[in-house]
């Protein structure tokens, strides 16, 4: 039977695993880490609460394949993600909606008056170039200021300036009332938590599954029919290029033994005051009922893990230097938010992962067989 190695047992690897060995190869899935999901990782906390060990995750998806993909694995709990910041002692919904821009202002404005007042704040730009540039084109200086800047310092310590347009451009603005977060067709969250669907997902008689394994590609690469990689690309390459700019997060808990729920949503952003920039209480999004809940602020970091990759025209000229001699390496496949240096979704990683895997099986099946 041909083997194929995967190094990480994150979205990118296990689907890819799965895919793999259901079309009859066999999986060797290692990872560093000491447990399944990546960066989804999610376990009780030491007084039962469970927690998303490396930061909030929220499934929403477009994609009915994605979707029904994952549901082979899990059940749902439908869950519409809201957010609110915290403004000059006030809490107003992110993103930005009629709520927002009333309660900030004092005002009474209905959508078109919201609009109108948008329309007299904004400095109109043509083709923003950075962050700040977009922000200010939609939202004007005092908006950004109040609820983006401060943010993005500490989320990237950059200026808005020094990141691409697309990293605000992510966050939209509304004139009505809509307070989601996202507004994809499908958001839920898996039903037993991340975990358990990544242990239903890697386990399949041709997938072998070991964990605290780290994989060397100096050393373990050459003896596989593939490798499919889905550690940060710079890694792979002995960071000969030099390294590509992460960031990372240190979370701090606190425990409340006595409240049910402490925040009146999942998350409430810090765009101003304190070091950390957002504290999420999980209960909202699991749906876990428990007595007590547990409260986690995060504070970015240069050093840590690599959770997010730096999208600014500086780190992408790097990332496409690396990306040339992934190209030259038709036996590894590079797959998922590090080994693409891509701010990738969960779901757009399942659906790059269903492209590579039927790549590779394109590729070896007839070998393979
Ligand atoms: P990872 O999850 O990073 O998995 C890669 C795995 O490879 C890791 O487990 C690592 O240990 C292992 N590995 C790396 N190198 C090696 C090596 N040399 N040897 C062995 N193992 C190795 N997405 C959403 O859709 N919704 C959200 O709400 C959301 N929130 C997020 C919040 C935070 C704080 C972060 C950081 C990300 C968030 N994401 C969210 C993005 C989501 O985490 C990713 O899209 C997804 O987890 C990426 O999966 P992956 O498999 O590509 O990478």
């Amino acid at each position: 039977m041909t083997e194929i190695l995967v190094v990480g047992a994150g979205f990118a690897g296990a689907v890819t695993a799965r895919e793999l060995a259901e079309a009859g190869f066999g999986v060797r899935v290692v990872d560093a880490r000491d447990h399944v999901g990546g960066n989804a990782y999610d376990a009780p906390d030491p007084h039962g609460v469970l927690l998303h060990r490396y930061g909030p995750h929220i499934f929403h998806t477009n994609s009915d394949r994605v979707l029904a993909w994952l549901s082979r694995f899990t059940g749902w709990r439908p869950y519409e993600h809201r957010v609110l910041a915290s403004v000059d002692g006030m809490l107003v919904p992110v993103p930005i909606n009629r709520t927002t821009i009333n309660r900030l202002y004092g005002l009474d404005l209905d959508e078109a008056g919201v609009a109108r007042h948008l329309e007299a704040v904004r400095r109109p730009v043509e083709r923003p170039a950075n962050s700040e540039e977009l922000l200010l084109a939609t939202i004007g200086p005092d908006l950004c200021d109040r609820l983006f800047r401060g943010y993005s310092r500490k989320q990237w310590g950059r200026e808005l300036s020094e990141l691409g347009p697309q990293v605000a451009g992510r966050i939209p603005v509304r004139t009505g009332d809509d307070d989601r977060y996202f507004t994809d067709t499908h958001q839920c969250m898996p039903a037993d938590g991340y975990t358990a669907m990544f242990r239903r997902i890697l386990d399949h008689p041709r997938i072998r599954l070991e964990l605290a394994t780290r994989f060397d590609p100096a050393h373990d690469g050459g003896r596989w029919a593939h490798v499919v990689y889905t550690g940060p690309i710079d890694g792979f390459f002995g960071q000969r290029f030099g390294p590509l700019p992460y960031r990372s997060l240190r979370f701090e808990t606190e425990h409340h033994p006595d409240r049910e729920f402490a925040l009146p949503v999942a998350t409430v952003n810090h765009p101003n005051a304190h070091a950390y920039t957002r504290i999420t209480e999980f209960k909202h999004m699991t749906g876990q009922r428990c007595r007590g809940t547990t409260l986690v602020r995060e504070y970015p970091t240069a050093d840590g893990p690599p959770f997010y990759p730096v999208p600014n025209a500086q780190s992408e000229q790097l990332y496409l230097r690396y990306r040339a001699l992934a190209d030259a390496l038709p036996e590894v496949s590079f797959v998922g938010r590090l080994a693409e240096y891509r701010y990738y979704n969960m779901d757009q990683v399942v659906a790059a992962a269903l492209r590579t895997a039927g790549r590779i099986v394109a590729r070896l099946a007839p070998a393979g067989r």
